[in-house]
């Protein structure tokens, strides 16, 4: 019943000629902005008055709270509040360790809070980051440290003795500036040692700039998906339904079988199953290869 509705259309139609609240004091609008222009020929409002350090930071001298989701719907509401704009955006970065210590990996997220419509609509990846740390007593040990981490391009922060220490050198972004801040933290520390880590911050770090492009595109991507029962923009991926069914004894293994699809308003959902893959392979399988 009713008119066919395209979702792709739809969804652009929502948000087409919008203006958007930003909430950062990392320059993240460099890589959000024209992304928004480009795909919805709307506009984002910086919103730089409030210190956003004080949420939590990546250098460990505010301590974090709540989950990183929260974090992001936190800025996204400060966002709202501070600008008047009733659609705000939050980001918020978290790196982990990978496999064997060799990469790390940053989970972005970008979450869009829309008071018009009451919704909330978040876009996130998990890509290789570069999140380093190590401790030196000796300058030029360091300096190959840093080159491995991409200093200068990507910038370090410097404590005495280890990372608990609160006596920070941060916004240390060219070598006479880390030579002078690694000398004062030897002279600090009563070990002559110097805990050197990579600063996460988004402006201080170009890879993580990058990533929160892709968070970026993926919530842009999910904002223009219309849903397809009620309309409402950020039809999108919600979850992996694991239970790929193994190609020798054909129980279900740890691998996914379907993609399912949520609406952020209405209960609508759809599984959509696994095309590249029928089966499992058996490597995989807990009854094959246990
Ligand atoms: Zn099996
Ligand atoms: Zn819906």
């Amino acid at each position: 019943m009713g008119i066919e509705k395209n979702p792709e259309t739809e969804g652009r139609a929502s948000y087409a000629g919008a203006s958007f609240a930003l909430l950062t004091m990392h320059a993240k609008e460099r890589e959000i902005a024209p992304r928004f222009e480009q795909a919805l020929g709307a506009s984002v409002t910086l919103v730089d008055s409030f210190d956003t350090d004080t949420l939590g930071s990546f250098t460990r001298d505010v301590p974090r709270f709540g989950s990183q989701l929260d974090a992001a719907r936190r800025k996204a509401e400060l966002a709202i509040e501070l600008s008047g704009i009733p659609l705000g955006l939050g980001s918020e970065g978290s790196f982990a360790p990978g496999p064997f210590g060799l990469v790390s990996f940053n989970l972005e997220v970008l979450t869009l809070i829309d008071r018009q419509r009451g919704l909330e609509i978040t876009g996130a990846v998990r890509l290789p980051g570069h999140h380093s740390s190590g401790s030196f007593d000796d300058w030029d040990k360091l300096t190959a440290f840093a080159e491995d981490i991409k200093f200068p391009s990507h910038a370090v922060v410097l404590r005495p003795n280890d990372e608990h220490d609160l006596r920070i050198r941060k916004d240390i972004a060219d070598w006479d500036a880390l030579h002078t801040a690694f000398q004062e933290c030897v002279s600090l520390s009563e070990r002559g040692i110097v805990f050197v880590e990579s600063d996460l911050r988004a402006h201080r770090n170009p890879s993580r700039m990058q990533n929160i492009g892709a968070a970026c595109d993926d919530l842009l991507s999910r904002m223009l998906c219309a849903c397809p029962a009620c309309a409402a923009p950020g039809f999108g991926l919600a979850r992996y339904e694991i239970g790929l069914p193994c190609a020798w004894c054909g129980e279900p293994t740890n691998d996914w079988k379907a993609q399912e699809f949520r609406c952020v308003i209405c209960p609508h959902l759809e599984s959509r199953p696994r095309t590249d893959l029928k089966t499992a392979d058996p490597a995989h399988c807990p009854f094959c290869n246990p």
